[in-house]
């Protein structure tokens, strides 16, 4: 916990409050994360996201003073802050486990790091006032944490590293402990604040749904490089590469290959369908390609989003280009949407997610006609022997 209190810090101008430049982290012979570059802008909430081991909590800790960068620099405001100890650093941390102090109550609990901080004592009282007011509460301040719900405890948490005033506020998988609905309710909540205050917020997480619910800006990584930098709207409608397209949201791949090109629209052979292309571009497998030109012969991966497909009883779709006839292997009903599992020929399985409103399942077994427009299709190339890089080694 770091305890440092900024009040009298004075806020610097400027759109990039926290510039993370070169930084790389090395355990042992462990790389965590690759020479990384990072700027953050002042207020904005933004999010690591990434599968587990990818280095978000890694870089996380570098920004608190946890761990040290190998190599690199960290700006806060323009100055360095690599050689500040984490309790000097204008920056707090709400981790996962709440790590409230068990044996004192909830005013005691938040008024910690000021009073460590030897802020004067009616000054303490009125920022614990304030600030368990801005989580809504005020009420429990004389109960010990054991007394408190999961949820509660979370405010609290919140609430303490908040009264210090960050000019950063780091959330390191803050909510992984609740349960679904009230991680939805915590969302919110944390989203209100974020509004309510000018406070940087960097948060972690490896729910992609969280993520999308709450940042102005999500920051894709995987294996200590970041793959993509956007807004969720960006990253899910124009994923830059075969893994985010993966990460982000559900999607189809479709092993193809590239039977001609004509007119600026690439045909692909799949198995079992032909796919028209308006697009020529070929993004990377990951982040270590570039998007490259489609060429014919070169064996791909289409990427079709499940809510793009439309799904008709057999026999209704003319039988062309961006269609496949399938039958349903399985299909669950969502709320919003109905999921089916659909095969088509011996081994592509194709996601299917259609509004449920006014629309009756298909039953298992039922043979049915899979289309799609044009522009949902998007190509990668492949994992592990992208185009990319075959171009780069030959042609
Ligand atoms: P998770 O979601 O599981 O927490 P993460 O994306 O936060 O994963 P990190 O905890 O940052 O990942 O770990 C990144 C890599 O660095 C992993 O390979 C991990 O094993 C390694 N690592 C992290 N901390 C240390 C450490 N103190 N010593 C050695 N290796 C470490």
């Amino acid at each position: 916990m770091t305890t440092t209190v900024t009040a009298e810090t004075t806020p610097a101008t400027g759109l990039d409050h926290l510039e993370i430049q070169g930084v790389k982290k090395v355990f042992g012979d462990n790389t965590a994360i690759e020479r990384l570059d990072l700027s953050v802008h002042r207020g904005e909430f933004l999010s690591l996201l990434g599968p587990s081991g990818c280095g978000k909590t890694t870089l996380l800790r570098m920004i608190a003073g946890f761990e040290t960068p190998t190599d690199g620099a960290i700006l806060l405001s323009g100055k360095d802050i690599v050689s500040l100890p984490p309790h000097r650093r204008p920056v707090n941390t709400v981790f996962q486990s709440y790590l409230l102090f068990p044996h004192m109550n909830i005013a005691d609990n938040i008024a910690y790091g000021l009073k460590q901080a030897k802020v004067p004592k009616p000054e303490i009282a009125q920022r614990v006032r304030e600030v368990l007011a801005l989580v809504q509460m005020e009420d429990f301040a004389g109960r010990k944490p054991e007394q408190l719900s999961g949820g509660q405890q979370q405010r609290i948490a919140l609430a303490r590293a908040l009264v210090n005033r960050p000019q950063v506020l780091l959330l390191d998988e803050p909510m992984s402990a609740l349960d679904r609905k009230l991680r939805e309710e915590m969302q919110l909540e944390l989203k209100r604040l974020h509004t309510k205050l000018d406070t940087t917020f960097v948060f972690v997480t490896h729910d992609q749904d969280e993520a999308l619910a709450m940042s102005d800006r999500i920051v894709v990584m995987y294996d200590g490089v970041i793959q993509q930098i956007g807004t969720g709207e960006d990253i899910y409608a124009n994923p830059a590469n075969g893994f985010v397209a993966g990460f982000i949201g559900k999607q189809n791949f479709i092993p193809a290959e590239v039977a001609s090109i004509d007119h600026g629209t690439a045909r692909l052979r799949t198995a079992n369908t032909v796919l028209e292309v308006p697009s020529l571009d070929l993004r990377p497998a990951t982040a270590a390609g570039r998007t490259e030109t489609l060429r014919a012969g070169e064996r791909v991966r289409a990427a079709i989003r499940p809510e793009r497909i439309r799904v008709a009883p057999a026999g209704q779709e003319p039988a062309t280009a961006n269609t496949a006839r399938g039958t349903v292997m399985s299909y669950s009903f969502l709320g919003d949407v109905i999921q089916y599992m659909i095969t088509v020929g011996d081994n592509d399985e194709i996601l299917a997610r259609v509004p449920a409103a006014g629309s009756t399942p298909l039953s298992a077994d039922a043979e049915v006609d899979l289309s799609w427009d044009a522009d949902a299709v998007a190509v990668y190339g492949c994992e592990g022997g992208s185009s990319s890089s075959d171009r780069e080694g030959g042609a």
